[in-house]
């Protein structure tokens, strides 16, 4: 059975040692909504980087791909901000964003990675993508590139393409593939998703598919959000007591968690 392990900088990838456990367990469907709260989404990225991040050109030319205005649903816009002001080494969660960060985080075995805070209709709340200048050191441009547009695309709420790292490359970034050169922008299939995830929401509609909720339940929902954002969630040790797992391979691994009130988080790790 799978045990807690001890924290420690060096234990890396939250897997190593354990015991195994089945490759796959049930996944929870497919691509993952954000929540709306009028007949727009409007997806904000807020660039938390650090000063001279070896992944600034990456992040920018990245959102650049996935924010093509021609491409995205119409309903759906994407910012991109500095957090100038405000920069947080934490970098913690914020509703609504999808905050970007770097730093050097050791030899965890993961090279980037998602944070997904779902809520109790699995609608996305705040989500966190996080690069390791431990392996970016030593990334060329187009790694760094797949790197970022993959985990953009897990911030928008894209799954995976494809899981076959050895397989025909997909020419999109959430292909698994070790060809990075060949998948470092999103493409028309990832938007077709998109499309088709935001097709034909409008106010009138909104609840009926669930993207958005009544003001008291939000009001409600708002004041745990806070709580559950700010708790800290240890990446080096992954608890499977806690945390299920999704998916791992060799080159990913995919957990979720439940928090309380139906909130739960999703970590995925793209491994170095
Ligand atoms: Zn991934």
């Amino acid at each position: 059975m799978p045990t807690t392990r001890p924290t420690r900088n060096r234990t890396p990838r939250p897997t190593r040692n354990r015991t195994p456990i089945p490759k796959v367990v049930p996944t929870i469907g497919g691509h993952d909504k954000w929540i709306m709260k009028e007949d727009r989404l409007h997806l904000i990225f807020l660039d938390n980087l650090s000063k001279d991040s070896l992944w600034r050109d990456a992040l920018n030319y990245s959102f650049k791909n996935w924010s093509n205005p021609h491409l995205l649903p119409n309903i759906v816009t994407m910012s991109l901000y500095p957090m100038s002001t405000n920069l947080d080494q934490d970098c913690p969660p914020i509703p609504d964003k999808i905050v970007v960060c770097d730093d050097d985080y050791g030899s965890t075995k993961w090279k980037g990675v998602n944070l997904m805070y779902l809520n109790e209709d699995t609608r996305i709340v705040a989500s966190l993508v996080k690069f390791n200048n431990f392996y970016g050191h030593d990334m060329d441009a187009e790694e760094k590139l797949y790197t970022c547009c993959h985990e953009l695309g897990h911030g928008i709420g894209l799954r995976h393409w494809d899981e076959d790292f050895a397989n025909q490359d997909l020419y999109n970034c959430m292909d698994y593939t070790n060809n990075h050169e060949n998948n470092m922008f999103p493409d028309q299939s990832n938007f077709q998703a998109l499309r088709d995830m935001y097709k034909g929401v409008s106010r009138r509609n909104l609840k009926a598919v669930g993207t958005t909720m009544d003001k008291e339940k939000e009001r409600l929902l708002r004041r745990d959000l806070d709580k559950y954002l700010s708790q800290s969630i240890d990446l080096n040790t992954i608890d499977l007591e806690v945390w299920k797992v999704i998916e791992t391979s060799d080159h990913d691994e995919v957990y979720q968690r439940r928090l309380d009130n139906g909130y739960s988080i999703r970590a995925s790790f793209l491994l170095a």
